[in-house]
Order: C-alpha cells, then structure tokens, then sequence
C-alpha cells in the first residue's frame, strides 16, 4: 500500500484488477449493487440476474434479513475459531440434519472443500481409495475434487491425483453396477450435471444409483451444491427420487453469498476428532447468514416449481431442459454472443458446458421479471441463431 488512503473506485478498480488478479476469470462488467433480482454496473445501469452469482443468491441480492442477520452477528462476534463453540452453528447444524434427513454436519467455506470433506470421509471410513463420478460433472477445483471433476482442460493439467476417480457415462445405471468393484469407497454424483449445463438424467437415474450402492455396499455421495437448498423446488433435488444419501455435500445457495460449505452425512459415519478442520469453517458469520437464509428459502420453496414452468412455457420453442428454476438450452456456438447481447439488452445469462445458455434466477424472481427476461432472450437467440 503506498499511502494509507482508499485505492478504490469504480472506475479503476476493474483495470486494477486486470492488471493484478491471476487471469483464471473472463468477465467484463462490475457490478457494484443488487436488490432481489435486479444489479447495477458501476455506471447506474441495471440488470434482470438470471445467473444469482452461479446458484448462490437465491434469496435475491442483499435480502434484507440477511443483510440484518450479518450486521447484528458483526457487531458481537467476527470470528473465534473452533477451539471454542461458535455461535449458531449448533442451529445451523440442526436444520441441515433436518433438511438432508441425515446426522453428522461438517462445516466448510465453499463447495469443494465440503466435497473434499465427502472424499476423505469415504476413504478413511470405508479404507477404501477409489471413487466413481460421472462424465460431465464437477466438484470443484481443489484437488480431491478435482480428481472427481471430469472436464479434462481443467483436470489433466494438475494430475496425478492421490484420489484415484473413474469416470462413468452419466445415466447410465447398468455400467455403473459393472464398474463397481471391491476396491470402491463411494460413487459421487450431481442429481442434475449444472457446470455441463443443466443435464437432466431419465427420471429414476437416481434410485437405480441408491440401489446399486446398496447392493454392492458402497457410500453414495450426493453433490447437492448446485442442486439443492431450494433450487429444484424442494430442499434437495434428490428428494423428487425419494433417495438419501450417506452423505450430501451443501454450499452455493445455503448463505445468500457470504461463503459457506456444508457435509453432512448418516448415522454412524463421522470424522473421529483431529480428523479434519479448518480455521474459518462455519464461523460466526456464515452461520448467521445460513440461519437467516434458510427461514427465508422455506417460504420460497413451495412457488418454485411453478415459476420454473413459466421458464419452460415461455421457452418451449428452444427445448429447454427444466428442473425448478435450473434451466438450460442448447444454443451451440452463439452461446457467448447470446449472452453477451442478453447482457447489453439489461438481462445476465451464462454459457454452461458445450454452447448451453444457463439460466439459475434467484428463487424471488417475480413473474413480471420473468416475462421481461424472457421476451428478451427470446429476442436475442432469434436474431442470432
Ligand atoms: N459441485 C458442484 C455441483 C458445483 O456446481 C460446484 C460449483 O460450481 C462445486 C461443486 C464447487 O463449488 P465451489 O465453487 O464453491 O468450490
């Protein structure tokens, strides 16, 4: 720091950053402010958000109980680490355990690391080292995850692995019960493939995997980081299955942005103490916002698949794949052009997978935004494609 004085400003800060922040990201806007569905540019320009900061404000942007939960939980208590109980996660833990349907909660600050929570339980409990995960799917970009995330641009290039992962076609429960063998701690999959681009297995997909799991005694981890807390319309979009897991792993759409991760797993199957931690996990803040997240997505919950419909209908002429309010279409190579012109007509969509517009709306998005939205998307592909 050179002069002690503040170094931001809208109008700089996106050069500083491009100047200075490793150039992993593509972007090109800033967004400086968010109320419910709509943001702001740094120039006062407004948009309809159809991506919720990837699944992660479905409560809108800034929801005000939110927003009170983090100002009161900052004015008592920051951060304690977890030599000592922190306020709210025994809360938290509770309504996850109820949620899920499962026991034991183990507190992270992101999807990865709760998958990474997920991979290293199923090793050390079962002694086992080798995993199944799904063509197309992701879980995230640290190691472990990684070893289970199949896009082979992001895979490769940071291999070996010590979590030894085989990749199976997605839906396809026959070679899966081939492929299981007695080497084999535990299967993770996504109920719905969203990094691919909202990828919807045949209905029972799911139930097979449970059932195959069971036959053969493997664990099923079920990567409900896109997925779940509300975004299909029910708390986990492996419940539309009637399926549990023995373990779930939680982040994205479980704190309305402020960072947070959650495993949770069954009865009997737990990390011993010392087995694994982290110092910022479930902090005070992260619990407050959760807490007040999770009143706010209970009311939500019930309109959800109604308002996914109003997507579908509106869309039908595209063939978009729906689940509650994850919603993809295949537009090929135009994705970027789509959504860039989306993004200038005042409306943000992302490309997912190969040429996918993916839609993931905060779970308030009102009815009149989805008709505008949508008129103008519509508008879009039809001058493009
Ligand atoms: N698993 C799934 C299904 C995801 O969609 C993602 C992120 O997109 C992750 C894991 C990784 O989560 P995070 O980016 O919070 O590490």
């Amino acid at each position: 720091m050179s002069s002690g004085k503040s170094v931001m400003s809208d109008d700089n800060s996106s050069s500083l950053a491009d100047t200075y922040i490793t150039p992993t990201y593509d972007r090109s806007l800033m967004l400086v402010k968010g109320r419910g569905s709509t943001v702001w540019d740094a120039q006062g320009k407004s948009y309809i958000d159809l991506l919720s900061g990837v699944a992660v404000c479905s409560t809108g942007h800034c929801h005000p109980a939110v927003v009170a939960a983090i100002r009161k939980q900052a004015g008592e208590l920051i951060h304690c680490s977890n030599h000592f109980y922190v306020p709210g996660q025994g809360e938290l833990a509770q309504q996850l355990a109820l949620i899920t349907g499962l026991s034991h909660v183990f507190l992270a600050n992101s999807g990865t690391e709760a998958n990474e929570a997920a991979l290293k339980l199923a090793r050390v409990r079962t002694g086992k080292k080798q995993f199944i995960a799904f063509e197309n799917g992701f879980h995230g970009r640290t190691k472990g995850s990684l070893a289970c995330t199949y896009k082979p641009q992001i895979r490769e290039p940071f291999g070996p692995f010590t979590t030894e992962c085989t990749f199976l076609p997605y839906g396809n429960a026959e070679i899966l019960q081939q492929a299981i063998n007695d080497e084999t701690a535990a299967v993770i999959v996504e109920p719905v493939l969203g990094e691919a681009g909202v990828i919807i297995p045949q209905d029972g997909f799911l139930r097979q995997v449970r059932e195959i799991c069971d036959e053969k005694q493997v664990l099923l981890i079920v990567d409900e980081i896109q997925t779940g807390m509300g975004r299909t319309g029910r708390w986990l979009a492996c419940e539309h299955e009637g399926v549990t897991p023995d373990i779930v792993t939680l982040a994205k759409g479980i704190a309305s942005g402020f960072p947070l991760g959650a495993m949770v797993s069954k009865e009997g199957l737990a990390f011993a103490p010392g087995e694994h931690g982290g110092t910022y996990n479930g902090g005070p803040l992260a619990c407050a916002a959760a807490l007040a997240s999770l009143m706010i997505i209970e009311d939500l919950l019930p309109d959800v698949e109604r308002k996914g419909e109003l997507f579908r209908r509106a869309l039908i002429d595209y063939h978009p794949r729906v689940k509650g309010l994850m919603i993809g279409i295949t537009v090929g190579d135009r994705c970027r052009d789509i959504r860039d012109r989306c993004r200038d007509r005042g409306v943000l969509v992302n490309c997912a997978g190969n040429g996918n517009i993916r839609l993931l709306p905060p779970l308030v998005i009102t009815d009149d935004e989805i008709t505008t939205a949508i008129g103008i998307i519509r508008e879009v592909i039809d001058d493009i494609v």
